[in-house]
């Protein structure tokens, strides 16, 4: 048996798709070159826009055609944040629905369910990704990834430092962690510990705080040459995580660290908890602490009632914080988000086309 693995979205959905293509393996299956001389067909999705949807609809299709022209048997797995959000759909409609409209898929497998345990079979042989926690409790109106992924769960901290120990004795030189909320590390660990864990306030939200800067400090004294680690987010930015930073010359100096807006109307209806006031004051103590830092980010523009004056605030914050790069996403409405329940898409595709335009100018074009 030949099998093929698709993978969409996200570099933990990367990350996944190693550990499957280590489960394949165990099973006695070799790799195909191409999805049209496969057996065994597993498809990783991703959720996060419309179009990330429809690119795994399309690719369900066209192995449709193959499986109905084809006399040999062509299994085609489903699984990601696709089948994740079939799965934690309670009502089961959404699993119903994806059933009726693909018969020619074989199953919807929720993530979890395929290859957990096993060793990756590492794509990239200097850069190992290494998952560190999974799923999203923060809810931001627009996003699917709590309904796809389930709740943030953080894996054993000897299970990381074990696995990072032995990529470097393998000769690993590069490292990147993955997380939703990569620095929101360990904070589920440590609610677990106390019955009555201690908060500390940071950008206006009450925080546990998280194993992330220990965590984070002990993998860069193995020995690697680069540690990088993605997505952050602002709010369990911590000064004691930037001082781990700025002391371990192998941490990476390129942040990600997804803004989504520069507005603060705007950012409250997407529920991210903090001003453009407080990232930028966090965007300066990392310049002020860190040589060297580039910034990147995410942006979504367009977002449900987003006025041209809103929208202006954000170019503002991009102007003032430089970014050396920026995702960009144009809005687009996700199942079961609270956006999607309580606001209206009511962008017009040439106005988010057009903001995207002006932001993608001057900071993507910028930097070429
Ligand atoms: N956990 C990370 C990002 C995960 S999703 C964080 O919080 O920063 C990756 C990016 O996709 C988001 O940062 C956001 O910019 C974009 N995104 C998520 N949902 C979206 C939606 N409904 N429409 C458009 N872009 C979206
Ligand atoms: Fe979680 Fe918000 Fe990031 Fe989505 S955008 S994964 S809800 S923190």
């Amino acid at each position: 048996m030949r099998y093929f693995i698709k993978t969409f979205g996200c570099q933990q959905n990367t990350a996944d798709s190693e550990k499957i293509a280590a489960f394949l393996a165990s099973k006695g299956m070799t790799p195909s070159e191409d999805y049209k001389h496969a057996d065994y067909v597993v498809i990783n999705t991703c959720m996060i826009r419309q179009s990330a949807e429809n690119r795994a609809y399309g690719l369900i299709i066209n192995l449709k055609k193959i499986k109905t022209s084809r006399k040999k048997r062509l299994k085609i797995i489903v699984t990601g944040c696709l089948a994740g959000l079939a799965h934690k759909d309670r009502s089961g409609k959404i699993l119903a629905s994806l059933m009726e409209r693909f018969p020619e898929v074989d199953e919807f497998v929720p993530i979890e369910e395929v290859g957990i345990g096993e060793t990756p079979v590492r794509q990239d042989q200097s850069n190992a990704l290494v998952p560190i926690s999974s799923g999203c409790n923060n809810y931001c109106s627009y996003c699917v990834v709590p309904y796809t992924r389930g709740k943030e769960i953080s894996r054993p901290y000897n299970d990381i430092i074990g696995e990072c120990r032995k990529l470097r004795q393998k000769g690993y030189k590069r490292i990147t962690l993955l997380g939703q909320n990569v620095n929101s590390y360990g904070a589920d660990i440590r609610k677990s510990k106390t019955k009555k864990p201690i908060y500390v306030k940071h950008l206006g939200k009450l925080r546990i705080p998280t194993l992330f800067p220990h965590l984070l400090h002990e993998i860069s004294q193995m020995g690697f040459d680069m540690v990088d680690f993605l997505s952050s987010n602002p709010w369990d930015f911590s000064k004691e995580l930037i001082e781990v930073i700025a002391n371990n010359k192998n941490i990476s100096r390129t942040i990600h660290l997804p803004v989504q807006s520069g507005d603060n109307t705007v950012l409250k209806k997407m529920n991210r908890w903090y001003t453009k006031g407080q990232y930028l004051k966090l965007v300066k103590q990392l310049k002020l602490r860190i040589e060297n830092l580039k910034l990147t980010t995410d942006i979504i523009v367009g977002f449900p009632g987003e006025t041209e004056k809103q929208f202006q605030n954000t170019v503002e914050l991009c102007r003032e914080v430089d970014f050396e790069k920026a995702y960009i996403s144009l809005y687009s409405p996700r199942p079961l988000t609270a956006s999607t329940r309580l606001m209206k898409d009511d962008i017009p595709y040439s106005v988010k086309k057009r903001r995207w335009q002006i932001l993608e100018n001057l900071i993507n074009k910028a930097h070429l």
